[in-house]
């Protein structure tokens, strides 16, 4: 769909639903890491770019305190009263706007009702952030409407309160951070712990490309939780030792060496594996503008191996599409993307091989699996935003 079609097609649904014809459009990016699983949460690195594919609320603000939201994506419309704001268990994918609205009034902002319309071209579930995406979208939509000045990274923040909070999942900074805060053709080198990034251009010749496994996630939120909880089992006895470690970010690959023996095999896995990824993160920051393609492919292998076989987040879909692209023309490196058990992959490929790439890497994943994937080269996009404003 080109930008204009979608744009007909958005506003045309508007104008369906409510009557009259949107006043602004917010967009807001999905991400996918280029290196840095699990970091997040470990205050560590992570390299990430927001991407080409994106989340659009078209909305018309309202004289009163009501919020009416509707998806193109998912069925099912929302209504609430900003001064009363509950879960919705009918409509669960409005909870991630109501969640947004609830952290901004708390955080003390007053704000205007709107009449919306969600349309995302992320796939949802798959490790694109497409949940990071509608919440910064809103953001975006409340603080123009009530003519609120709120900084990026704060966005970011009201973001991760409505969906640890509200929606209940217990995810890191990063999605967020990274939909609010992207840059057209820039990676961010993101400090989560910081919370401040260095743009990182991306050379034009090495072309991301997203490798999607469309397989299913058979394991749900408890995997995520456990491995958390695994990580900070590793600080509390790496603490006994280096009092000053606050998080596996503060552990050098020497100081876990050390004491690798005292901690239970399954703890010491994953504290290697992050130690390494983080150091990963930063090597590919020197190696992505230089281009030295072999350092690249040992960097990404290297992170998909440790994420198999040390933090277990793999599946067979995964090893099946990563013999795919590392067989595909054009490849430079290939890792996971996002958390891991299935969901997306990414890929580095010689961008002028990206089409004949996305063929090949089709037709033999789905001939190893009888899976259909979606494979797509992405690029570097800016961050959330107003699209444009449009005449009512
Ligand atoms: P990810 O962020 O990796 O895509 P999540 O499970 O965190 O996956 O978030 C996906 C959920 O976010 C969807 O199931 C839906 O509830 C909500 N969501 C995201 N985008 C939209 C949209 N365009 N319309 C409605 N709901 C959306
Ligand atoms: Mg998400």
């Amino acid at each position: 769909m080109t930008f204009d079609e979608r744009l007909k097609l958005t506003t045309e649904a508007f104008r369906n639903k409510f009557g009259h014809n949107p006043a602004l459009i917010a967009q807001a990016p999905g991400r996918v890491d280029l290196m840095g699983s699990h970091t997040d949460y470990n205050m560590g690195y992570v390299l990430t770019m927001s991407i080409d594919r994106n989340t659009w609320i078209l909305a018309r603000p309202r004289s009163d305190h009501l919020v009416q939201i509707t998806s193109l994506n998912l069925p099912g419309e929302s209504t609430f009263l900003l001064d009363d704001i509950e879960h919705d268990t009918l409509t669960p994918w409005s909870n991630y706007v109501r969640g947004v609205a609830k952290a901004m009034q708390e955080a003390g902002h007053s704000l205007r009702g709107f009449d919306g319309l969600v349309h995302s071209t992320i796939p949802f579930s798959s490790g694109l952030s497409s949940s990071a995406a509608i919440e910064m979208a809103t953001v975006v939509v409340f603080k123009t409407l009530s003519q609120l000045g709120i900084d990026s990274v704060t966005m970011a923040l009201l973001g991760q309160q409505a969906e640890n909070q509200f929606v209940g999942v217990n995810s890191g900074i990063l999605d967020q951070y990274s939909s609010a805060l992207g840059e057209k053709g820039c990676a961010l080198l993101l400090d989560c712990r910081a919370l401040t990034s260095h743009t990182m251009p991306v050379s034009q010749t090495i072309q991301p490309v997203i490798c999607d496994t469309k397989a299913r996630r058979e394991l749900t939120g408890s995997e995520y939780d456990e491995r958390r909880a695994q990580c900070e089992e590793g600080v509390r006895i790496l603490q006994q030792f280096y009092p000053d470690v606050a998080a596996l970010r503060d552990v050098t690959m020497a100081q876990f060496k050390a004491h690798e023996a005292e901690l239970p095999a399954v703890v010491a896995r994953r504290c290697r594996f992050i130690i390494e990824e983080n150091q990963r993160v930063l090597d590919l920051a020197e190696v992505l503008p230089s281009g030295d393609y072999d350092r690249l492919r040992a960097l990404t292998d290297a992170s998909y191996l440790g994420a198999r076989d040390l933090y277990e987040i793999g599946a067979p879909a995964m090893e099946a599409m990563m013999q795919a692209m590392l067989a595909g023309p054009g490849v430079i490196g290939a890792r996971q993307a996002g958390a891991g058990f299935g969901g997306c992959m990414v890929a580095f490929v010689e961008a002028s091989e990206v089409d004949l790439f996305a063929a090949r890497v089709s037709t033999h994943y789905e001939q190893a699996t009888g899976i259909t994937p979606a494979v797509y080269a992405v690029s570097p996009a800016p961050g959330a935003g107003l699209l444009t404003s449009v005449r009512g």
